[in-house]
């Protein structure tokens, strides 16, 4: 999604400025968190998070961003990403991801977190775990020295090597800064050794997107949504990273989420993400 190919690798005060627009879109997937609950919509969420990122004085990211009509993307149960917010209430079975985007102080936030209600399986709660810990897998490959394909291979070798299940190869990952999508693009399968190498500065967002059997997606007729064509449960987490030289900082902070849906009885406790205990 990146036209242009430059890389801009950020100073620490804009990456600092950065953790300022992250923390905003972790603040707004921790609030969703509170509200949501078997019957509420989509179109209800969206709402809500638009009002809670300009009540901070930031701008929805996703609205327009190519036409996208929505502030925050509701990807249900074998949608995997791009989901537009729907008037459909949610059932106690569902799988819901929330992808999210703030603008703040001249720089992008991005960030997502797959819920799952209380009744959703152990079998789809598997899926979800092992996409959560690809994403920290992922992390701990980003580092000054390394290249991209070895944060490619990092994730694609674990779903598809250790967990049994499948990357999805057409939708990756993206650098990000004073624009929403820069290069490089970061995907989720790939070559060690492979892409461009990793310098101080780098801002990336990482967001495996992983499905339980078949990695074959479509897009629906509204031009958005993205499903998995075996229609069987999906997941997406993310985070924006910056690299230092003392290695990978998250920029987005789910452990908001994480507290908000521990507190939530609708929803499943949060799947373990300690692989990678972040913060350098
Ligand atoms: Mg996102
Ligand atoms: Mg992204």
């Amino acid at each position: 999604m990146a036209r242009n190919k430059t890389i801009f690798h950020k100073s620490h005060a804009e990456i600092e400025a950065m953790r300022e627009s992250n923390l905003l879109v972790s603040k707004t997937l921790a609030y969703l968190g509170t509200l949501l609950k078997p019957g509420v919509t989509g179109t209800e969420l969206d709402a809500k998070a638009e009002e809670f990122i300009r009540d901070n004085g930031a701008v929805p990211s996703f609205k327009g961003l190519y036409g996208c009509p929505s502030s925050i993307l509701t990807s249900v149960n074998e949608c995997v990403v791009h989901g537009l917010p729907t008037d459909k209430p949610f059932v106690e079975t569902d799988l819901v991801s929330i992808d999210c985007g703030a603008y703040l102080n001249g720089f992008h936030g991005d960030s997502a977190y797959t819920y799952a209600f209380i009744g959703v399986g152990e079998d789809a709660m598997d899926v979800l775990e092992a996409t959560n810990q690809s994403l920290y897998i992922g992390i701990e490959r980003a580092r000054v020295g390394n290249r991209i394909g070895d944060i490619s291979w990092a994730i694609q070798n674990f779903i598809e090597r250790e967990c049994g299940y499948a990357v999805v190869r057409e939708l990756t990952g993206h650098g990000i800064g004073r624009e929403f999508h820069e290069a490089p693009e970061v995907a989720n399968y790939g070559r060690r050794n492979s892409g461009p190498i990793i310098k101080p500065g780098l801002v990336i967002a990482i967001e495996p997107m992983v499905n339980t059997k078949s990695r074959h997606i479509a897009t629906l007729p509204d031009g958005w949504t993205i499903v998995a064509k075996d229609g069987r449960a999906t997941a997406h987490f993310e985070h924006s990273v910056a690299v230092t030289r003392n290695g990978p900082d998250i920029l987005s902070d789910h452990s908001f989420v994480e507290q908000t849906v521990k507190e939530n009885p609708h929803l499943h406790d949060p799947v373990a993400s300690k692989l990678y205990e972040g913060g350098v």
